[in-house]
């Protein structure tokens, strides 16, 4: 038997995952179908194979750093760079970080928005993985993309939990980025 480690998440693992996220219907605003992933990191197994999910196509890729964006990003971002043996790197709304920093607007798929990075957080040259819960338009990702690239950062990966396949987002960044983009569980529509 050939052994694909790109095959890695079983169709059940994925099911497992997919039942523990609550949708919760016209938050935050009708019309939104809000994928909320804390019931998902509530289950202790669910949240360990997802973070084994989400980490295994990027072990042994010479990750330096995890970019993730606030909130739910950290929670997945944090874990994330533990097991991948790297820095963490928050990004967060205006006002939020203490020191200097860098600034890229976004566009989510429920209003408008900026994130900053603080100046000097990424190494020049640093290979980085890009993580948050969810892919959408990609508008979050590609602005954080874009301030790594901005300290001279190498964008290696982004990597979700969940991705709304029908937004396109996955195109988006792979446009933008030439980056792979990886996903636990996809939402069709
Ligand atoms: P986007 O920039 O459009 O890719 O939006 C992604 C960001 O918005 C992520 O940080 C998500 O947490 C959040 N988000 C967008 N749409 C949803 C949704 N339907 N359910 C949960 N979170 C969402």
């Amino acid at each position: 038997m050939d052994i694909d480690p790109d095959k890695l998440a079983s169709p059940h693992a994925v099911a497992f995952l997919a039942s523990k996220i609550r949708n919760v219907p016209d938050f935050p605003k009708p019309g939104i179908q809000f994928k909320d992933i804390t019931t998902l990191v509530a289950d202790a197994r669910a949240f360990h194979v997802c973070l084994d999910l989400m980490a295994e196509p990027f072990i042994g890729a010479d990750i330096q750093a995890v970019a993730a964006m606030e909130a739910r990003g950290f929670i997945f971002g944090g874990a994330l760079a533990a097991r991948l043996n790297t820095g963490f790197v928050p990004v967060r709304k205006p006002g939020k970080l203490p020191a200097d920093v860098d600034e890229a607007a976004y566009a989510l798929e429920y209003g408008e928005n900026r994130l900053q990075m603080h100046k000097g957080a990424i190494a020049e040259g640093a290979r980085v993985l890009i993580v948050d819960d969810l892919l959408a338009t990609g508008g979050t990702a590609e602005a954080t993309a874009s301030l790594v690239k901005t300290q001279g950062g190498i964008v290696v990966g982004f990597v979700f939990a969940i991705e709304l396949d029908f937004l396109a987002g996955r195109a988006r960044l792979e446009a933008a980025s030439g980056a792979p983009v990886h996903s636990v569980v996809h939402v069709a529509g």
